[in-house]
């Protein structure tokens, strides 16, 4: 397949994993989980949200995925992190998740990474960042706040273009449909704030 990334993987934070948990995942499975992720963001950018996708994986098993539906659910809270969350936990019976994996197509904002935390997920991979409200180290750098009681490590950078393409494509469509000066941002530019413009428009 196209899009072999691994030079520009980049290791953001490691933290203090627990020493029986393993994170078996290889560059192959993380490429197939985030391909995985931009096919259920494609969706949303069908349904007119934020193209954003996100899956849960422990074990090689896919234990919820989500796509971004602030707009078609009326939900501020309806990121592809969380929806991706909650439908694990419901699948597991538990609301921690230890030892899984978190793909998610964007670098995920405070909102997600709280959540993220409390789910006690071991690993998140996203693809491109988020220069606006990025919390894995473009804004902020959460995951890494020592101040905080849970690490995850976290990897940026895989299938970035891919990832990075298909935001921009949608800005890009939504600028020359609409002309709205108010959704003039960055080609990698905020997906809530541009929810937020979808939403009063
Ligand atoms: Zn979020």
């Amino acid at each position: 397949m196209r899009g072999c990334l691994s030079g520009a993987v980049i290791v953001i934070a490691m933290s203090s994993t627990p020493a029986q948990t393993a994170y078996p995942d290889t560059m192959a499975d993380d490429e197939r989980w985030m391909r995985h992720a931009l096919a259920l963001a494609a969706g949303a950018a069908a349904l007119g949200e934020v193209p954003v996708g996100a899956v849960v994986v422990r074990e090689g098993e896919l234990l919820g995925e989500g796509a971004n539906a602030p707009i078609g659910l009326s939900d501020p809270t309806a990121h592809a992190e969380l929806r991706a969350l909650r439908a694990a936990a419901a699948r597991v019976g538990n609301y921690r998740l230890p030892g899984a994996t978190l793909y998610v197509t964007l670098e995920p904002c405070a909102m997600c990474a709280g959540a993220i935390m409390h789910a006690r997920i071991g690993r998140v991979v996203y693809g491109t960042r988020d220069p606006k409200t990025g919390t894995a180290g473009s804004v902020i750098d959460l995951f890494a706040e020592a101040r905080l009681n849970h690490h995850a490590s976290v990897e940026g950078g895989v299938l970035q273009s891919e990832c990075a393409a298909q935001i921009s494509s949608f800005f890009a469509a939504r600028r020359s449909a609409h002309c709205s000066p108010a959704v003039s941002v960055s080609d990698s530019g905020s997906a809530e704030r541009l929810a937020d413009g979808e939403a009063d428009a």
